[in-house]
């Protein structure tokens, strides 16, 4: 048929039809170049998936898809062996979920848009966001604030004995109320998040610890890549508390007494951090009223790619796929949710 006439029937057809048209041709689009992406983050030789190691050998094709062989623990795999993509059923309709995840809509709303059950959309959910952990590690540039931000700790979606202690322990007169929190930043009822940012919109949001923040908690997630990431010249900004002292040891530091209402020292403040802090919390009470503790980090990794990342894309849609494809660690870091939750719980 001639281009021509498809294009004159396509314009018979009604609304919702069109819709459903633009939908399958992007995702044909896109599932057709899947392999190109992915290779644009690994070349055509992908580390592997198990014991990263580089040291792989081709391995023949198994349905028209390239197969590799760890020469260390022996495991094959393909291309998209790790990844958010990686066993994901359904595939066809991963765009529009992208789409969808890019207008903040909730698991809810989202099931029913695309009339999948909440176990799959909350599984996708959560695959997406994982793999957006190592995501825009750039290096920051010039003055950088660092606070930690208090979150409410929450149990949501938790049947268990332990936690209808915490439940108990948060009722008052006999009901569940949501009790004031008697001491500010000070209890278990909150997790204290390390965030991080300069001016030039490069940021970092890592989950601390439950309750405040601790020599201990900072050192552990500056070791986990955030270190790497500063230099000897930046300069860091933090407010008064002592842990900052020892972790940020080495870096030229100021510090700001806030207790003495010294909220900024010359071009030294946390003003952008606490805009954002803030956007973080309006965010997430509009479009999902709470977050569940055990999922914080995949919600700031979301707002990242949101405001910081995704920001000035032209394609959103686009490099928020491209993204997704990065990371072969994704698969096992979803599976792992729970038992690294369980070890941040002791924390
Ligand atoms: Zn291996």
């Amino acid at each position: 048929m001639e281009t021509k006439n498809i294009f004159k029937l396509i314009s018979k057809l009604s609304f919702d039809d069109k819709r459903i048209l633009i939908n399958s041709l992007t995702n044909e689009l896109f599932l057709n170049d899947l392999d190109k992406y992915r290779t644009e983050h690994t070349g055509d030789r992908p580390c592997c998936p198990k014991c990263q190691s580089e040291r792989i050998i081709k391995n023949g094709s198994q349905n028209d898809v390239q197969k590799f062989r760890c020469k260390v623990c022996r495991k094959t795999f393909g291309l998209h062996t790790g990844t958010s993509v990686h066993y994901l059923h359904f595939k066809g309709e991963w765009m529009r979920f992208l789409e969808l995840t890019l207008e903040s809509k909730s698991i809810r709303s989202i099931c029913k848009e695309m009339g999948r059950s909440r176990q799959t959309i909350f599984d996708w959910r959560h695959k997406l966001l994982s793999s957006m952990d190592n995501v825009f590690e750039k290096q920051f540039k010039g003055i950088v604030e660092m606070d930690d931000m208090l979150v409410r700790f929450n149990q949501k979606g938790r049947v268990n004995n332990f936690f209808e202690e915490v439940r108990r322990s948060q009722m008052v007169d006999g009901k569940s109320k949501r009790r004031k929190l008697s001491k500010r930043g000070n209890s278990k009822e909150q997790v204290s998040v390390l965030f991080t940012i300069d001016r030039y919109k490069t940021v970092d949001m890592k989950l601390l610890k439950r309750s405040k923040i601790t020599i201990k908690s900072l050192e552990r997630v500056l070791d986990n890549g955030l270190v790497d990431r500063l230099n000897t010249n930046n300069i860091i900004v933090t407010d008064y508390c002592t842990s900052y002292i020892k972790g940020l040891d080495g870096f030229t530091h100021e510090r700001l007494n806030m207790s003495k209402k010294e909220k900024s020292r010359g071009n030294y403040h946390l003003n952008t951090l606490n805009y954002y802090c803030g956007e973080f919390k309006r965010w997430i009470g509009y479009h999902f009223r709470s977050v569940s503790t055990k999922y914080l980090q995949n919600y700031l990794n979301y707002f990242k790619m949101l405001f910081f990342v995704l920001k000035d894309s032209d394609n959103k849609q686009m490099d928020f796929f491209k993204f997704s494809l990065k990371d072969g660690q994704t698969f096992k870091r979803f599976h792992s949710t729970e038992e690294r939750y369980l070890s941040f719980l002791s924390l």
